[in-house]
């Protein structure tokens, strides 16, 4: 955890993370539900304090600015599928089987906590698969935008599932001519890659 506003020189010093928890078993939603628990109370009550640059007795509250997560971890903190879903994006409504890839209407929190809510009565399989998400308690939908606020690393984001529907996007305006290169682009790189990528490139396109 790291204030907020903080200057880029001193973002990364080790006395302005606060490690608050780490585990491999216990789910990032369990672990942060104590800490917005405790967001909410402070935000309510607020706390007492002295500014001493206006040398005033000020009452503070706090807020969570942002999560920064990697890809699946983003999909688990919004509630959403994951990238192998027909409704692909856990931050708006693009969706695959339109073959559009552009970028579609945002999600909101109030949207996703009416659908949630719905699903937690009646948990159908075709709601899910129409919105792209799956119903538990999250406690962040409380207190920040998870479809919005969630930045994740360049990296993350293009290896863990939306690389393959970019790719797929990208191909598509593609002469036929220069899809043909490309496969042969393709299959003269490093042949220490899986087959099976090649082939769901060469299916996708
Ligand atoms: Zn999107």
């Amino acid at each position: 955890m790291q204030l907020a506003g903080l200057p880029v020189s001193e973002r990364q010093l080790a006395e302005n993370i606060i490690s608050i928890s780490a585990s491999t078993d216990v789910t990032i939603l369990e672990m942060m539900k104590p800490v917005v628990d405790e967001l909410i109370e402070i935000k309510r009550i607020g706390i007492d304090a002295f500014d001493a640059y206006n040398k005033e007795v000020v009452t503070v509250t706090s807020d969570l600015g942002l999560c920064v997560c990697y890809y699946n971890m983003l999909a688990e903190a919004s509630n959403h599928k994951g990238a192998n879903t027909n409704k692909f994006c856990p931050r708006c409504h693009a969706e695959k089987a339109s073959g559009d890839f552009r970028k579609g209407l945002d999600r909101t929190p109030a949207e996703s906590s009416r659908i949630l809510q719905r699903l937690s009565v009646n948990d159908r399989k075709d709601v899910r698969q129409q919105y792209g998400l799956k119903p538990y308690q999250n406690c962040l939908l409380d207190v920040m935008n998870s479809h919005s606020d969630i930045p994740v690393g360049l990296l993350h984001w293009m290896f863990l599932g939306l690389g393959k529907h970019l790719l797929k996007a990208c191909i598509h305006d593609l002469s036929e001519d220069q899809q043909q290169k490309l496969q042969v682009l393709l299959e003269s790189m490093d042949q220490s890659l899986s087959q099976s990528n090649y082939h769901q490139i060469s299916l996708s396109i």
